[in-house]
């Protein structure tokens, strides 16, 4: 620790991302970005780029890419919130909206930068388990809490709440924010905005990063109720007034414009995730259901340290978590077919070794 620390710098435990190897050649399956590039229309705008564009300040309410991305989800433009990744949006609404005297509930295994966000925020939370099959039970969050966030499909497991179960927990929990995490909706499930006229405490939060194929734009935005989203806009205003630069709210612009492109590279994820799964299956991994671009996989008798070391030797590179009660498991993000084709080959080298 750096004696030029702060006591927060010294203790806190901080979020890993999964590794970014620069320029390798590398079967890169280990942080759920898509395979495919963004719409074509994303590149054009960005080159069509004007000196004004970068000269000038960007719309600090990115008013247009708001109206469009509202009118997309049913919702006005008032009802949205944008932010550099969905990893700054859910920053904020940690600590515009879940952090009070009770605690901010969320599952054991989850998304591993909520913990980190409590700990910097001085948020209180507790974590309620899994059930045995992984999955989220609704009521298990009928409890006393300060605020509710889950991501769904759950990340790592992949497994998808229907919107009856994520009603059930709105309308036990009436009086307190919950937050739905939706990185990985696009893939099978169906988005909760739909939900947010009759619920007034509900927070639905996306990204540009997976399903729109722009993790290297940051681009993420919550859905709900306009006093919710009055709330993040002012702790966000108190950072950095400008959440989107102008190149990214264009190219956002031209990502929602092609939703031929949009659905098209989604359902390759999700017919390569299936066949991929039935592999997997017969290969003698358990396979959790994934309604996400990931699987969360694990082998009926191999370690998957091991597996995970000798599939990095082969150049794949997966997840691993080295957690209680995940940490028999690979999580394997979906790439193109000729990726997966390598994974599975090297897993079948593996397991006949
Ligand atoms: N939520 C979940 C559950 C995620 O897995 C991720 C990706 N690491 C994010 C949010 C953040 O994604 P981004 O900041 O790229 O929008």
């Amino acid at each position: 620790m750096s004696r030029f620390w702060s006591e927060l710098a010294g203790n806190l435990t901080p979020y890993v991302p999964g590794e970014q190897p620069q320029g390798t050649r590398l079967v890169k399956l280990n942080t759920n970005e898509s395979p495919y590039g963004p719409a074509p229309g994303v590149l054009a705008a960005i080159t069509a780029t004007t000196d004004d564009q970068l000269r000038r300040y960007p719309d600090p309410q990115a008013n247009e890419l708001r109206a469009a991305w509202a009118a997309r989800e049913g919702l006005a433009a008032d009802e949205v919130f944008l932010g550099n990744g969905s990893d700054e949006v859910l920053a904020h609404a940690f600590q515009a909206l879940l952090k009070h005297a009770e605690p901010v509930l969320f599952p054991d295994i989850s998304y591993s930068f909520y913990p980190v966000w409590c700990e910097l925020y001085d948020v209180e939370f507790r974590t309620i388990p899994l059930a045995q099959d992984f999955s989220i039970k609704p009521g298990d969050y009928a409890q006393r809490c300060g605020g509710i966030i889950i991501p769904n499909p759950n990340a790592p497991t992949g497994i998808l709440l229907s919107l009856e179960q994520i009603r059930e927990i709105l309308i036990s929990q009436p009086d307190v924010v919950v937050v739905i995490d939706e990185a990985y909706i696009d893939f099978g499930g169906e988005s909760a905005t739909s939900l947010i006229p009759r619920h007034d405490n509900l927070l639905v939060v996306q990204t540009a990063s997976k399903s729109r194929s722009l993790a290297g734009l940051r681009v993420g935005a919550a859905f709900g109720h306009r006093d919710l989203i009055a709330g993040l806009e002012r702790v966000k205003d108190s950072f950095n007034s400008y959440p989107l630069d102008n190149i990214a709210q264009r190219a956002a612009l031209a990502s929602l414009a092609d939703e031929s492109w949009f659905s098209a590279s989604c359902q390759r994820v999700i017919s390569t995730r299936e066949r991929v799964a039935l592999r997997l299956l017969g290969m003698g991994f358990e396979v959790l259901p994934s309604k996400a671009n990931f699987v969360f996989v694990r082998h009926a008798s191999r370690d998957a340290a091991e597996l995970f070391s000798a599939l990095r030797e082969r150049q794949v590179i997966v997840r691993y978590f080295n957690k209680p009660r995940i940490d028999q498991f690979l999580r394997i993000s979906i790439g193109t077919d000729a990726e997966m084709d390598a994974l599975l080959e090297a897993l079948e080298a593996i397991l006949a070794a």
